[in-house]
C-alpha cells in the first residue's frame, strides 16, 4: 500500500490560527483514498530524521517564538531541513514557518534572525501589518484564506512565486506576487488552515510526495464536494 510519511516540525512554537489542521487535512485526504499516512510531530529539541518524511509541515508564529527557534536551528536543525529540501522532500511552509526558510527576518524592531537559507529569499517586518482575507492564482488554480503578518518578502534568483494575487497582499504588497517554490518546497502566508478550503493545494502537495516516494502522483478522485463548495463561496467573498 502507498503511504505517506508527515513531519510536522515545531507544533509546540510554531502554531498559529489553527495551522496544525493542514496536517489533519493532508492525513484525512490519503486515508479517504485508502492510502497511509503516519503523522510524527518534531517539536523544539527533538531529534528527527528529516530523510525519512515524505512531507514537512512547518507552521506561523509570532516574532518571539521565532526567536525561540534560533538555536534549535543552529544545533543542526537548519542543515537537516536544507538537506531535505534538495533531496527533494515536499515541505508546505506557512507564514513564520515560510520565512524562517529564508535567509533573514528581520522584525519591525529591526532585530535581524538569521535563518535556513534552504530558499534564496529574505523577510524585513514592518509597523504596519498585512492582516486579512486573500486570494491569488498558482498552477493548480485559485487559493483563498487568511493572511496577518507584518513581514515584506521578497524572492531571489531560482524562487518562483507559489501564485499572482488577486485580492490583499501576499509576499509584500508591492510586486502582486505570493509565497514562495522551490523544487517541491510550497510556502504561502496563507492562514486558516489554508489546505481544507483548497483541495488542489492539498492534492497538489500529495501528488509532489507520492511522485518522490513510489513514482505514482495519481490521486483517485474524492467526494469533496463541500470543500470546493467552501472554497468558491469564500472566492466570491473574497473578490467580491
Ligand atoms: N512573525 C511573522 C510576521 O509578523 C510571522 C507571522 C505569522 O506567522 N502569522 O511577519
Amino acid at each position: 500500500m502507498r503511504e505517506l510519511r508527515i513531519f510536522h516540525l515545531y507544533p509546540d512554537v510554531l502554531n498559529l490560527y489553527g495551522d496544525r489542521g493542514n496536517v489533519l487535512c493532508l492525513k484525512r485526504r490519503l486515508e479517504w483514498r485508502g492510502l497511509g499516512c503516519s503523522v510524527t510531530e518534531v517539536p523544539m529539541g527533538e531529534r528527527a530524521r528529516l530523510s525519512e518524511a515524505d512531507i514537512c509541515f512547518i507552521g506561523g508564529g509570532q516574532d518571539f517564538e521565532q526567536g525561540l527557534l534560533m538555536e534549535d536551528l543552529r544545533g543542526g536543525r537548519a542543515q537537516e531541513i536544507k538537506s531535505a529540501v534538495e533531496d527533494g522532500v515536499t515541505f508546505l511552509c506557512v507564514c513564520g514557518g515560510y520565512q524562517l526558510m529564508g535567509h533573514y527576518y528581520e522584525t519591525a524592531a529591526g532585530e535581524r534572525c538569521p535563518f535556513i537559507g534552504a530558499l534564496d529569499l529574505a523577510t524585513v517586518g514592518d509597523a504596519e501589518r498585512m492582516i486579512g482575507n486573500f486570494a491569488f492564482e498558482t498552477a493548480f488554480g485559485t487559493v483563498v484564506g487568511f493572511e496577518n503578518h507584518s513581514g515584506r518578502t521578497r524572492l531571489g534568483g531560482g524562487v518562483e512565486p507559489l501564485g499572482r494575487v488577486l485580492r490583499g497582499s501576499g509576499n509584500n504588497g508591492e510586486d502582486g506576487t505570493e509565497g514562495a517554490r522551490y523544487r517541491n518546497v510550497f510556502c504561502t502566508y496563507s492562514h486558516g488552515p489554508v489546505l481544507p478550503k483548497n483541495p488542489a493545494f492539498a492534492d497538489a502537495l500529495l501528488a509532489s510526495a507520492l511522485e518522490r516516494r513510489c513514482g505514482d502522483a495519481s490521486l483517485a478522485p474524492l467526494g469533496d464536494l463541500a470543500e470546493r463548495e467552501a472554497h468558491e463561496s469564500v472566492l466570491k467573498k473574497v473578490l467580491g
